[in-house]
């Protein structure tokens, strides 16, 4: 079956003439008089029906066995580095999503674990920061918000000859752009706040893993035990939303492309940073590996911070706000939501296109550098 077919159909576990499947909020579910249980139910925090739709649907999208859902994209990452045993090291990106980066240098390091940032795109520094106990590689390509490509392929191969197993935060790949559990890496990992759900409107995270496995099997005692896991509700969400995820993605991918292609030959503009422009110092990388291109640019301005703070204020259609992935096309200045230990240029504006017509996006754009 297709992406899309399995997107519409396969969460839906209808009951009477449902044709959509119901949000179940019960926390307990009833035993038998024999004291059994007539399916796997017990307790919602251990697991219900709207949360084992949307991760059977999620494991099934991914070609993965199993998938575990968690009440944020964070509480996932969190839930990987968490499943590693006290003598583990692990690699991750200097150039990663800051949230999570800063859950590494003030929690996890911290608490005693061993996790050293590398510059993903210097093989030769990854090779050189693997120890004989690596278990645990984390990619992010692109890259949170310079766009940076890793090469996966060679990344698997160091991955495997290291025997760690390699985890993928694809939030802004969402499936079927790019597949990294066909080319070999073990788990993927996607904030559900963004384009899975798609409209801003619910957070969520997912663990999904490609074989049903010792370190899984960690990672799900996580997510019951600790229990930092959706409700029902949030899981009947995500899933509508990604029962039009492959739609949604066409859209955001051609609208994208457009916009980075109309930015690039606009005066006030330093550099585009998008992997579908032939311009992108890694577009050979970016046409190897990637499916599509995605919905997610930034842009490097003339003049500075200030002039990227006027060009966001005069946009009318794109709302200045934080995170990415929804139907409406956002902009932000991710220096100053980032932080005073942020790496991020004070001149780069991140764009998340939407799917509003292009003609009138342009336009906004259009008018806003008039008023520089
Ligand atoms: C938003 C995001 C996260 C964190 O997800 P939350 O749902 O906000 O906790 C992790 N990785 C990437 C790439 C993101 O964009």
């Amino acid at each position: 079956m297709k992406q899309e077919t399995i997107a519409i159909h396969a969460g839906d576990k209808k009951s009477e003439n449902d044709v959509i499947s119901p949000i179940h909020l019960s926390t307990t579910f009833k035993r038998e008089k024999d004291g059994s249980y007539p399916n796997t139910d017990i307790y919602s925090r251990t697991s219900n029906p709207n949360r084992r739709a949307l991760e059977n649907t999620m494991a099934r999208l991914e070609h993965a066995q199993v998938a575990a859902a968690f009440s944020s994209g964070s509480a996932a990452a969190a839930s990987v580095f968490r499943a590693l045993g006290k003598n583990d090291h692990a690699i991750v990106p200097t150039d990663m999503y800051h949230g999570i980066a800063k859950a590494i240098k003030n929690i996890f390091i911290p608490s005693a674990m061993d996790i050293s940032f590398v510059d993903m795109t210097n093989l030769a520094e990854l090779k050189d920061a693997i120890k004989a106990n690596t278990k645990l590689i984390w990619i992010e390509s692109p890259s949170n918000p310079l766009l940076k490509l890793t090469d996966i392929n060679a990344v698997i191969k160091i991955a495997k000859s290291a025997g760690a197993i390699l985890a993928v935060d694809n939030t802004w790949m969402p499936p079927n752009m790019q597949d990294v559990l066909a080319m070999g890496a073990d788990i993927v990992v996607h904030s559900s706040t963004k384009y899975l759900a798609g409209h801003s409107d619910v957070i969520g995270g997912i663990v999904v893993s490609k074989y049903d496995d010792e370190f899984f099997k960690k990672i799900r005692l996580i997510q019951i035990n600790e229990g930092a896991v959706p409700s029902p509700f949030d899981c009947w969400l995500i899933l509508r939303g990604i029962k039009t995820l492959s739609y949604r993605m066409r859209g955001h991918n051609s609208n994208a492309l457009k916009i980075a292609e109309y930015l690039e030959n606009q005066a006030q503009i330093e550099q585009v940073l998008y992997p579908g422009l032939a311009s992108h110092p890694q577009y050979e990388i970016a046409q190897k590996q990637m499916a599509e291109y995605g919905g997610m640019l930034s842009i490097l301005l003339k003049g500075g911070e200030a002039v990227a703070m006027k060009l966001a204020a005069n946009l009318e259609i794109f709302t200045r706000a934080t995170s990415l992935g929804g139907v409406e096309s956002l902009i932000e200045h991710r220096a100053s939501i980032e932080g005073p230990d942020s790496l991020t240029p004070n001149n780069l504006l991140r764009i998340s296109v939407g799917l509003e017509h292009i003609d009138d996006l342009i336009a906004d754009l259009a008018q806003a550098f008039d008023k520089l």
